[in-house]
């Protein structure tokens, strides 16, 4: 875990070079992680919040190679394995905005355990999977999103196993929020990523980022994608309320029509903190789980019992 210690943060007037760092990227030319890194700065700049108030937690991945190069507190974690990370420290400590980073590969194939524990429990985290249908880093493996018959470097017949929809398979997990953006559109994708970090107080707020990845992704360019993202606010009658349409929407997406916005948000979907109901009265009402690891006077307790 790393964080520009030299640094005083104010919590007010946050700019956007507030989270640069003196470490270029080195992303291949054209690549998708460009547009997801300026929208996460920029939606933490616009949202006012400084960097000592965020914790970012990457995955193994071109997107991992992100943790040295904005600021505030990040940690490299494994592949496949930032979600237990990401909500452990959430856990910790509520106050602090945690958002998790990882791959298509690392979220959908060998971390896909951890993907559904975390929906199903609705952690009050935001995690944004940069999803370009390959792993980047090892140069291109299928992964659980590549099309069928899709060739990848390492699979030129394309994936032996079927194609995860993962808007569906999140939304049957029923976290608070779904959304899916795209590295393209950037003042979108800020609106998109503003909307989870807000949402993530009151559970997971997942945002599917569709990427670019022009050296091992040949197929879906920023141009391809570019024709056939749909804002789902130019959709007539679409409420993001309605979990049924959003399910619906899920299904029908397809090479064709891949929507972009605010899919689903739940208006009562309770969150991990919220059903753990010892934690409403007594004693925890007011703390926090880190600050029940601070070591208390146990003398009265023991006496009552011994
Ligand atoms: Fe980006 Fe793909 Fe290059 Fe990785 S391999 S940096 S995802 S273009
Ligand atoms: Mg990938």
């Amino acid at each position: 875990m790393s964080c520009n210690l030299h640094t005083t943060y104010t919590g007010q007037d946050v700019k956007v070079t507030d989270y640069d760092n003196s470490v270029q990227p080195n992303w291949c030319s054209g690549c998708g992680n460009f547009g997801i890194w300026t929208a996460v700065k920029r939606a933490l700049t616009e949202l006012q919040i400084s960097p000592d108030e965020v914790l970012l937690c990457f995955d193994i991945g071109c997107n991992g190679n992100m943790s040295d190069k904005i600021l505030g507190y990040r940690a490299h974690t494994l592949h496949g394995r930032v979600l237990p990370f990401a909500a452990a420290a959430k856990l910790a400590n509520p106050k602090v905005k945690v958002i998790a980073f990882a791959g298509d590969g690392a979220t959908y194939s060998e971390g896909i355990g951890h993907f559904i524990n975390t929906l199903r429990n609705n952690y009050p985290i935001t995690f944004i999977v940069h999803d370009n249908n390959t792993y980047g880093l090892t140069t291109g493996q299928v992964s659980a999103t590549t099309p069928q018959c899709a060739p990848r470097t390492a699979n030129p017949d394309g994936p032996t196993a079927s194609t995860l929809n993962p808007l569906e398979l999140a939304l049957t997990l029923k976290p608070s929020f779904v959304a899916q953006g795209f590295s393209g559109e950037i003042p979108h994708l800020v609106g998109v990523l503003k909307e989870a970090i807000v949402a993530q107080d009151k559970g997971l707020s997942l945002v599917n980022v569709l990427q670019a990845c022009p050296t091992y992704n040949k197929e879906h360019t920023h141009s391809w994608y570019q024709e056939r993202v749909v804002d789902v606010d130019q959709k007539q009658g679409y409420s993001p309320a309605d979990y049924n349409s959003a399910l619906a929407l899920a299904k029908e997406m397809n090479e064709n029509a891949l929507p972009i916005g605010k899919i689903y948000q739940a208006e009562n979907q309770p969150s991990y903190l919220d059903r753990l109901e010892y934690r409403n009265e007594g004693i925890w009402k007011d703390s926090t789980p880190l600050q029940e690891t601070i070591p208390q006077n146990v003398d009265a307790l023991c006496e009552k019992f011994i």
